[in-house]
């Protein structure tokens, strides 16, 4: 009996295990011609200067548009992006649409401040990347200064020489460089230090729980007092309620982003945002 139960057991995985082999491949071929079929676009979320109302500036968030269906959020096909190299394709996509869509707002005179564009480590690792910014900021023409790149603390663990010349390639192009989801990996100073980082953007784990635990408070109390000894700006990323923006103004952190501000918009919604919140 064990031994029939056993070989159900494995027949059951089996199963299993093709099923999600294939559901994989098929993503992945979805997601390929989406690709080629221009499926992707391009939400916008403001960052908000929490004593004045104003924009600081927009982070681009990708989305997949496959015909006929819903709008499909990251977390569901960047992580496959990722493990099959796509991202390197989808990467330079979102480079691109973000730089011209920005250079687009600040020809029509608005005052959107900087755009920022998340950065995976396999995109990070990958060759051509700093030729793929270069050419972003040239097709579009946006000065490099409004151009953002967020990075993850994972990728600062690289020690790799060419993690330190990708990210000074990057610095001399006169963009800024900004930690993502600060405070969930082990980034040390001295890393932040040496890769001249201009920002970090405090997890929204933290901003989360601020009401309710003072070790979170603490948390974002230490990453703040961090920052401003390195001369870092420092911004809290998932500001939902009026309590957590005055608990985080309390702590001397005043650069928000959050649905209490704005929701990731596409382009003709965030214009409408930017023309009464633009600087
Ligand atoms: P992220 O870079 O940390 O982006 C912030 C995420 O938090 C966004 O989710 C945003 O919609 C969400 N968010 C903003 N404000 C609030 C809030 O007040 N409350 C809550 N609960 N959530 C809020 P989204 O757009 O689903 O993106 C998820 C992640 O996917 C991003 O996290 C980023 O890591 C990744 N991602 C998005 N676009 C790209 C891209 O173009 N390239 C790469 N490599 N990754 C991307
Ligand atoms: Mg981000
Ligand atoms: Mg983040
Ligand atoms: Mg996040």
């Amino acid at each position: 009996l064990a031994k029939q139960q056993g070989r159900n057991t494995y027949r059951f995985h089996t199963h299993a295990l093709t099923r999600a082999a294939a559901e994989r491949l098929s993503l992945e071929t979805r997601l390929r011609h989406g690709l080629d079929r221009g499926e992707f676009l391009l939400h916008y979320q403001p960052l908000v200067d929490a004593t004045t109302g104003k924009a600081l500036g927009v982070e681009a968030l990708v989305r997949w548009q496959p015909p006929g269906e819903d709008l499909v959020p990251p977390g569901r096909f960047i992580p496959l992006t990722e493990e099959t190299g796509l991202i390197v394709r989808l990467g330079a996509f979102v480079l691109r649409a973000a730089c011209m869509q920005a250079q687009a707002w600040r020809e029509q005179g608005l005052a959107l401040g900087t755009v920022a564009v998340n950065l995976s480590a396999r995109q990070f690792m990958d060759d051509g990347l700093v030729e793929e910014v270069k050419t972003a900021l040239a097709i579009s023409g946006l000065p490099p200064h409004c151009l953002e790149l967020e990075l993850t603390e994972s990728l600062l663990m690289e020690q790799a020489p060419r993690t330190i010349a990708t990210l000074s390639a990057l610095k001399q192009l006169g963009l800024r460089l900004a930690i993502d989801d600060f405070g969930t990996g082990y980034s040390s100073l001295a890393y932040i230090k040496r890769f001249s980082i201009d920002k970090l953007k405090i997890d929204q784990s933290f901003v989360r729980s601020l009401e309710r635990s003072a070790d979170d408070k603490a948390i974002v109390a230490t990453i703040v007092a961090m920052a401003r000894t390195l001369r870092l700006e420092v911004l809290a990323e998932g500001v939902e309620t009026d309590a957590q923006a005055s608990i985080l103004a309390s702590l001397g952190c005043v650069e928000h982003q959050g649905y209490l501000y704005a929701r990731p918009l596409p382009p003709a919604e965030l214009e409408t945002w930017l023309r009464s919140h633009g600087r």
